[in-house]
């Protein structure tokens, strides 16, 4: 089977199928041989908890409104002994050595097919009932451990293949037991697919279907760079694939020899290179592959796998502080949480809102006053041992940034109360916002220095949403606005005498470091993966020449026009 996508992260990826459906609620692939009885004791343990879970619920339910209503909780009692669901997971576990969890999701499907046949209303609706109790043993067979130690002994290397990915659940994921990632849903900005190229990981996202025709335990050919995937493969075009994998590697272990040389272009600008990293310990390889600093760290990442209740002041401290002390004088700029109220494990209330236009970034931050001034107090605890620079994410404008400072402060007295003195710390704030690229002269008065997020400045000045695999064909970064934006941020910033750098992924594309530095830009971050292919380019270039690029693709009227312009002088340059 052949599925196209788009690839999002380079490379060549072969392993067996894991597939994850439902968030992470869901993960089916196969088991070996020596784990059957494990899992058939996971689906006992399961059960077993479930029958007193639903004990007290029917004794709460029986004390609030009376013993009439609980007696729907007899009917879930029973279904956990009904042949045909649990032991009926446990016939598949047994027959096909899937894992309890899709056992018990098939088994689901069956029972619900049969219903679905009936046409007695009243019995129908039990469907429901059905799927609770199954809901519920899914949910304890996850408490009973951690999701991902599920498939720790499943050999080989792994593809994990899923309807859609979070950045907290690849976070998580033993990245060397992992060939490639596929989602159904994504495009090339996606978190998840930053994360999978930081990681060095090939992934092909938007496949829109993969998780429901990629049977677990497949053996998958992932190629991140044409977004080709291959479910079982003919021998031959395996050992093909094998091959151009490990040339790839070979050309990626050349590459590595130019992260040592600085980036300085032929008439003797000097750019400066840092990286982006999302967990701590890419500060090793950031610095490996020849970046300055660290130019955006994605704290968020840290709140994967729990909530920001959890993440306590000591414990962001010491991470904070392993970042700078991996840099060893680099530059380290920390990002402060920028997730939306569910990420962030808290809500406001019941309600919560998931609209990436809600309550995200600094604004969430500002109202979670605590987890604010946790973060910040570790931040300028962490300050003391290395440079390190504070930088806010999602800001509108000068009167968050105002707010944010002034939480800088409190922070900083009430580690002055503790008795500890904390030393300046640089305050930056994101520019992804077109609210904040039109500003950037009244940014310009207050923040110590600005950092360009083309990633969500893109998606919010063409209103389409990155994430969403249907528009994000008109995803353009190369689109006429955003030339401008780009080039009256750095106008902006030129004129208030402020620090401006790109750490979206625009900056990790070495076709469009010609433009930016055309357009005036000089400091960039992105993903360590990327950096020595951008200082190959950098040392190529002319600022002269690339300023009349940047001034020719300014006067180009669609995305496609620009593209061309670039496209001319690129092969200007191979004819030179
Ligand atoms: C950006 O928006 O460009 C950016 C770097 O932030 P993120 O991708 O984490 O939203
Ligand atoms: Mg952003």
């Amino acid at each position: 089977m052949r599925l196209n996508g788009q690839g999002v992260s380079p490379g060549i990826g072969i392993g067996r199928a894991i597939v994850v459906t439902r968030g992470t609620a869901n993960l089916r692939f196969r088991i070996p041989e020596r784990r059957i009885d494990g899992e058939l004791a996971r689906l006992d343990t399961a059960r077993a908890q479930a029958r007193v879970q639903i004990g007290h619920i029917k004794q709460r339910i029986a004390a609030a409104v009376g013993a009439d209503h609980a007696y729907l909780f007899d009917a879930q009692l029973l279904l956990l002994d009904d042949p045909m669901l649990v032991d009926r997971a446990a016939t598949i576990v047994r027959a096909e050595r899937l894992n309890a969890e899709s056992a018990l999701q098939r088994a689901l499907d069956e029972v619900a097919a049969l219903f679905d046949k009936v046409d007695d209303p009243y019995l129908r609706e039990r469907k429901g009932d059905v799927a609770d109790v199954v809901g519920r043993l899914c949910m304890n067979l996850r408490a009973d451990g951690d999701p991902l130690d599920l498939f720790r002994d499943v050999d080989g290397p792994l593809v994990l293949v899923a309807e859609e990915l979070s950045p907290s659940l690849i976070a998580q994921l033993d990245g060397d037991r992992l060939a490639a990632f596929v989602t159904d849903a994504g495009s090339w900005t996606y978190h998840t697919a930053i994360l999978a190229r930081s990681m060095h990981i090939p992934a092909v996202a938007g496949l829109r279907h993969a998780s429901g025709l990629i049977p677990p335990g497949a053996l998958v050919a992932v190629d991140g760079t044409s977004g080709v995937v291959l479910v079982d493969p003919p021998p031959d075009v395996l050992a093909e694939l094998e091959a151009r994998s490990r040339k790839r590697r070979a050309y990626e272990r050349t590459l590595d020899e130019m992260g040592d040389l600085p980036a300085v272009t032929q008439d003797g600008t000097t750019i400066r290179i840092d990286a982006n990293v999302e967990l701590p310990e890419e500060a090793a390889r950031a610095r490996e592959r020849g970046a300055e600093g660290i130019g955006l760290y994605r704290s968020e990442f840290l709140l994967a796998g729990t909530g920001a209740a959890s993440l306590d002041e000591e414990a962001q401290y010491v991470v904070y502080r392993r970042l700078i002390e991996a840099m060893a004088g680099g530059r380290v700029t920390v990002r402060t949480f920028d997730v939306t109220e569910a990420q962030m494990g808290l809500t406001h209330g019941a309600e919560s809102t998931r609209s990436p236009l809600g309550l995200r970034g600094l604004r969430l931050s500002l109202s979670f006053d605590e987890v604010f001034q946790a973060q910040l107090r570790a931040l300028l605890r962490a300050a003391i041992h290395g440079p390190l620079r504070i930088m806010f994410p999602f800001v509108t404008g000068v009167e968050e940034l105002r707010a944010a400072r002034t939480a800088v402060t409190q922070a900083r007295e009430a580690l002055r109360a503790r008795g500890l003195s904390t030393p300046d710390v640089p305050i930056g704030v994101m520019i992804e916002v077109p609210s904040a690229a039109l500003t950037i002269d009244l940014l310009a008065v207050e923040a110590d220095f600005v950092s360009i997020g083309t990633n969500d400045l893109i998606q919010y000045c063409l209103a389409v949403d990155r994430t969403d695999d249907r528009v994000s064909g008109m995803y353009a970064p190369l689109h006429p606005a955003i030339l401008r934006v780009l080039r009256h941020v750095v106008r902006g910033a030129k004129r208030g005498k402020l620090p401006v750098s790109v750490c979206g992924e625009m900056a990790a594309d070495p076709v469009l470091l010609p433009l930016l530095t055309g357009l005036g830009l000089r400091e960039f971050s992105m993903t360590p993966a990327a950096i020595p292919v951008a200082k190959q380019v950098v040392r190529g270039l002319r600022i002269s020449d690339t300023t009349r690029l940047a001034s020719r693709a300014l006067k180009a009227a669609t995305s496609a026009e620009v593209e061309q312009v670039l496209a001319e002088s690129l092969s200007a340059v191979k004819s030179r």
